[in-house]
């Protein structure tokens, strides 16, 4: 099990903690057996770093830094990952125009397909029905009006 003062150790060889901590690191160091592991491997691994010609990959220097922490490395899902802010943006903003505004453009586009699903109006065989359209109107083509005629049925139909 890693101590909780692995990380301080790391910090301290970075020069990164007060004088207070740096000593109180030291002496911790000299009592803890996990942590003069972790201290030693890290020198082992600075005294590496400086010896490769070109510095590793950011990801195995992480790797190898959490190697030495004993917490895994979280997998590549896991990870927060960072996106430029104008990237970011320019995604949300192609999401709304491919959520909004595309199927009111592609309903527009495509007016014959209302009408084929319009049911069917009754009508007399003789003559076609005068049909108002109101597309003149809104612009759209979207509604017509059929006129139909009243069929007068006999007033004395022979009905059951
Ligand atoms: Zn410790």
């Amino acid at each position: 099990m890693p101590c909780e003062w692995t990380e301080k150790v790391s910090l301290y060889l970075d020069d990164e903690l007060s004088s207070e901590e740096a000593t109180a690191v030291r002496v911790h160091v000299g009592t803890c057996l996990p942590c003069r592991t972790a201290y030693n491997d890290f020198v082992r691994l600075r005294a590496e770093l400086k010896s490769t010609p070109a510095p590793p990959a950011p990801m195995v220097q992480y790797a190898a830094l959490h190697a030495i922490l004993g917490e895994p490395a979280p997998p590549w899902w896991r990870r927060r990952l960072t996106i430029p802010a104008p990237v970011f943006a320019l995604t949300v903003l192609l999401a709304l125009v491919g959520g909004y505004v595309l199927p009111r453009i592609t309903n527009r586009t495509a007016p014959t397909t209302s009408q084929t699903r319009q049911p069917a109006m009754p009508q007399a065989p003789s003559k076609p029905e005068p049909v108002i359209d109101f597309s003149r109107y809104d612009h759209g083509g979207r509604a017509t009006l059929v006129v139909v005629k009243k069929t007068v049925l006999p007033a004395t139909g022979a009905r059951s």
